[in-house]
Formats: C-alpha cells, sequence, structure tokens
C-alpha cells in the first residue's frame, strides 16, 4: 500500500511516499521556510535531489506544490492514505486513529497542552483532507506509545488538582522512534519478547530516553511538554523551575521569554555559544574550543544520569539503543556515554562502535549483556505502517 505521511511543522512541512508491504521510501521530501521570501521545496526521488523555489509559501500553498509533485510522478493516484504526525495527543490517545471530525475535535483539545506543535499538525490535516477529500487519514501520536506508564512515572509531585483539573501530568514524546527502535531491537538481539528491559535514547534535535519493558514505555524522560529531561540543540532539558522566576525578575523579562530562552537559546547551543549541531560542536571541540567541549560533556553527563536512573522502572537492563541524528552518528557520544556507564556492565568495543552507525546499524559495545546497538529510527515507515492497517480496516494502532 502507498501511504503518504506528513510531518507538520510551525515553518516547515516534511513528506514522504512509503509503500509499506517492503518498507520502500518512493518520494520523500521537505518544504521549509513556510512565510518567507526563501521558502522552497526540496526532494529525494530515485537517488536524485530536486528543488523549487515557493516564495511566500505557506501550508496551503507548499502541500499543494507537493500534490503537483506526486502527480507529474504518478504517485498521487495511486495513493491509499495518508498519515500524519501529531505531536500532543494528551491522555486521549493511546494509538493511532482515523482522524474523523470527532477525532480531529479531540486533537484540537490538545491545544493547550502542544501549544508549539499541535497548531500546524491540525494545519496540515485540515489542508491534506481538502487536497485528497477521498483518502482516509489517520493520526499518530509522538505522546501515544508512553500512556502504558504508570502513575508512578507520570504523576508529578505538585498539588494534585493540577493533574486532576489541568490534565498536568508527563506526557513523553518521540514515542513513534521509541517504539519502532525498540521492536527493532527485541527482534534482532533475539530477545524474549515477553521480558526484556531496554533503554532507548532517541538523540536528535530534540532528545529523549523511554524505559521499554517488553515492548511498553514505563518510564521516559521528557514530561509536559518536550522541555523536560536530557540536553538538546536548543533545550535547557531539566532544570531548577526556579529558574524561570528568578531569571524574569534580574532580566525584568516575561515568563514567556524566559521559556523561549529555555526552548531555543539553551541546550548545546546555549553553553557553547556556537551552534545546536552536535557535528559542528565536535569539530570544533576537536580544534580546541573550550566551550563546545563542556557543551558536549555535560550533554553526555546529563544523557548518561538520565540512562541510569531509567534502570530503576526496567529493574534490570537487557540493551541500551541509541537513535537520532546523534545516536546513529556521533560514535564520540556513544563512547563517553558508554564509558561513564561501565558499572551497569556496559563496555565499548572501539572498532564495532566505529562501524556500526546510521548506515546499517548494530552492536557498538562488548557482546556482554547488556548491549548498547545502533537500530536507525524510521519514524515514517511506523507512520505509514499504522495508516496502512487503519485503511485496511483496524479500528485503531
Ligand atoms: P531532528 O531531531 O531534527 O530530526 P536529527 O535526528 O537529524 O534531527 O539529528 C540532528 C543532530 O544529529 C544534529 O545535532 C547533528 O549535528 C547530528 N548529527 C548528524 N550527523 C552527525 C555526525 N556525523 N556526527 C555527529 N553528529 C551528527
Amino acid at each position: 500500500m502507498n501511504i503518504l505521511v506528513l510531518n507538520c511543522g510551525s515553518s516547515s512541512a516534511k513528506f514522504a511516499v512509503l509503500e509499506t508491504t517492503h518498507g520502500g521510501e518512493l518520494i520523500s521530501g521537505i518544504a521549509q521556510r513556510l512565510g518567507s521570501p526563501e521558502a522552497s521545496l526540496d526532494w529525494k526521488l530515485s537517488g536524485t535531489k530536486g528543488t523549487r523555489a515557493l516564495p511566500g509559501a505557506d501550508h496551503a500553498v507548499a502541500l499543494r506544490a507537493v500534490v503537483d509533485l506526486l502527480r507529474a510522478h504518478g504517485l498521487a493516484d495511486a495513493l491509499s492514505g495518508v498519515g500524519h504526525r501529531v505531536v500532543h495527543g494528551g491522555a486521549r490517545f493511546s494509538g493511532s486513529r482515523e482522524l474523523t471530525a470527532e477525532v480531529i475535535a479531540m486533537v484540537e483539545e490538545c491545544v493547550p497542552l502542544g501549544p508549539l506543535h499541535n497548531p500546524a499538525n491540525l494545519t496540515g490535516i485540515a489542508i491534506a483532507r481538502e487536497l485528497f477529500p477521498d483518502l482516509r487519514q489517520v493520526g499518530v501520536f509522538d505522546t501515544a506509545f508512553h500512556q502504558t506508564m504508570p502513575p508512578r512515572a507520570f504523576l508529578y509531585p505538585v498539588p494534585y488538582a493540577w493533574y486532576s483539573d489541568h490534565q498536568v501530568r508527563r506526557y513523553g514524546f518521540h514515542g513513534t522512534s521509541h517504539r519502532f527502535v525498540s521492536q527493532q531491537a527485541i527482534a534482532q538481539l533475539a530477545l524474549d519478547p515477553a521480558d526484556n528491559a531496554l533503554i532507548t535514547a532517541h538523540l536528535g534535535n530534540g532528545c529523549s530516553c523511554a524505559a521499554v519493558r517488553n515492548g511498553q514505555s514505563v518510564d521516559t524522560t521528557m514530561g509536559l511538554t518536550p522541555l523536560e529531561g536530557l540536553v538538546m540543540g536548543t533545550r535547557s532539558g531539566s532544570i531548577d523551575p526556579a529558574i524561570i522566576g528568578h531569571m524574569a525578575k534580574t532580566l525584568g523579562a516575561s515568563e514567556a521569554a524566559i521559556l523561549d530562552a529555555l526552548n531555543k537559546k539553551s541546550g548545546l547551543l546555549g553553553v557553547s555559544g556556537l551552534s545546536n549541531d552536535m557535528r559542528t560542536l565536535e569539530e570544533a571541540a576537536r580544534g580546541g574550543h573550550a566551550r563546545a567541549a563542556l557543551a558536549i560533556e555535560i550533554f553526555c553527563f546529563v544523557l548518561s544520569k538520565s540512562i541510569a536512573s531509567l534502570v530503576v522502572p526496567l529493574g534490570r537492563l537487557d540493551a541500551l539503543v541509541f537513535t537520532g541524528g546523534i545516536g546513529e552518528n556521533s560514535a564520540n557520544v556513544r563512547a563517553r556515554v558508554i564509558d561513564q556507564l561501565g558499572f551497569l556492565g556496559l563496555s565499548i568495543d572501539p572498532e564495532a562502535n566505529a562501524r556500526h552507525g546510521r548506515e546499517e546499524g548494530g552492536r557498538v559495545s562488548r557482546e556482554t549483556r547488556p548491549q548498547a546497538v545502533v537500530v536507525p529510527t524510521n519514524e515514517e515507515l511506523l507512520i505509514a505502517r499504522d495508516a496502512a492497517a487503519i485503511v485496511a480496516g483496524s479500528a485503531a494502532v
């Protein structure tokens, strides 16, 4: 089945058409810098790249250009459905769902929980329904995989009414990636499907870890929003919440301005003062840039501490799984983290660590348990497969 996968952000729209039986990608691309004179559509089709300027395009113009592109290559008529990445599903969604009017209204109810992401997701859904009125649309939620967390993991120790009346709790994100790589790791390592304990580390621009017991998320590092937890490209991750009021007062700034700094000017970028990009920082650190080196050190230290803490909900550890742009590509980050977690029995295999990465994945530690492995993530494929299953007749996945 051919499925169009859409992932709409505030100024971008990623798309791909996947054939779900073999998992092959027929076309993929991104419309970016939407709303600006530099807006463009870039794509990859059968190994060749293409680009088209779309000055001033908004999401609607960009998605129409995507449809033109699919038509030009005979892909538009062969579609069986559309799968949408939706960031915040609150506690309403524990699996993927067909986006009926009723379900879309439920996604709208989640906007206060995901104000930075859900409005763009809803824009994409509305436009796709107009462009493809005959195709079924499916929502795949970043939060859904973590709905199996028990209350001790998802409740914050704050006044209980914040939870019962205002939905304040840990939701967790990157669920599609944690689900995909944990399923892959269980199969690749031939673990007992009914008795296994994994920690999955999704390290991209956003970063989160999940504790996955027998295929179910039992704890994770992101919280009510994707700001909590690990050090990320531009997000601080967990800090003393009193810093927000303290810095608002000190700088005479609004709480919104401080939160903006924690979301967009912190993390690797904030500490290094140079970049949010790990590859750039690794190059700079090798060239002697002290704060780039410090940013990487803090990133790996916080990550290692978080992984160690996630062994508690699991009770043991069979495997540590690295994924995302940093997890798949940075042998340096993997080696540092595994070294700091030596007390868990993890031990780096330098040759395997240098060899295994994004291209093929594989073991990066010695063969003793627990093992550390790279599993390249493929969120688009899981979104396409969920959509295909629902189009084929399942009520939910
Ligand atoms: P997103 O979360 O936006 O999907 P990615 O998963 O692509 O992002 O991850 C982006 C991160 O991966 C960036 O910090 C980038 O520097 C890092 N990265 C990509 N390739 C390498 C590499 N070869 N070495 C180190 N870091 C890398």
